[in-house]
């Protein structure tokens, strides 16, 4: 099953949310999702140009036959001179506290060494919020943990499970929430109470066994 280079995202904000959206096409917007949508149209509505010897291409979708995984890398930055290619990606927001804008990045660096067969080292994220750009290398470390999100989101989709929500201070600022509803199933006593029902059956049934 082929998985998007998004799904690694979406797993690592949570993974209920990578499942209702990558296996069960739900799909809702909010401030967030709309802000990154008018970003990704700006990056995507430039040509493709070269100054200075390097040439800019947008929008260029790659993929991995390997790793199962395909998807849109935002810019790849191809310097005339020196041979060298870079993925760019750019983000709404400033840097986050994990390492998952990375981890994006290096998966789309893994899909182009496998489609050029060339080694790239390094790419860069780029944030609205700060206007920073920061470089990224493809560090053996990083290579590994993207890897290994690779293989877990592999997983869960191929799982056809959709874990339970977990209400956390991130459902906030989920664009699924009004569907998800995790504080209703937090709340939700049904389960502990129809549970509850089979352990006095099976106490009374007991009961009347030993009487
Ligand atoms: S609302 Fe919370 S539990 Fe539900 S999908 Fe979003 S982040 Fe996950």
């Amino acid at each position: 099953m082929t998985i998007f280079l998004s799904a690694l995202q979406h797993y690592a904000f949570c993974p209920r949310q990578c499942a209702l959206i990558h296996n069960e096409q739900v799909w809702a917007e909010n401030y967030l999702t709309a802000q990154g949508a008018v970003l990704h149209e700006r990056v995507d509505s430039g040509v493709t140009e070269t100054r200075k010897n390097i040439r800019y291409e947008r929008s260029v979708h790659v993929s991995s036959e390997k790793l199962d995984l395909a998807g849109i890398l935002d810019m790849l930055e191809h310097n005339l001179q020196t041979g060298t290619l870079k993925p760019i990606e750019y983000k709404r927001g400033k840097p986050k506290p994990t390492l998952i804008d990375e981890i994006q990045l290096c998966a789309q660096a893994l899909c182009l060494e496998e489609m050029l067969n060339q080694k790239i080292d390094e790419g860069a994220l780029w944030y609205q919020q700060t206007r920073h750009r920061i470089p990224i290398l493809f560090t053996d470390q990083l290579r590994t943990k993207t890897l290994t999100i690779i293989e877990q989101v592999h997983r869960l989709l191929e799982s056809g499970k959709t874990p339970l929500p977990t209400y956390s201070k991130q459902c906030k600022a989920c664009s699924l929430f009004e569907f998800c509803q995790p504080q209703l199933f937090n709340n939700d006593k049904s389960i502990s109470y129809v549970a509850n029902l089979f352990t006095v059956q099976d106490n009374l049934e007991q009961l009347m066994d030993d009487a």
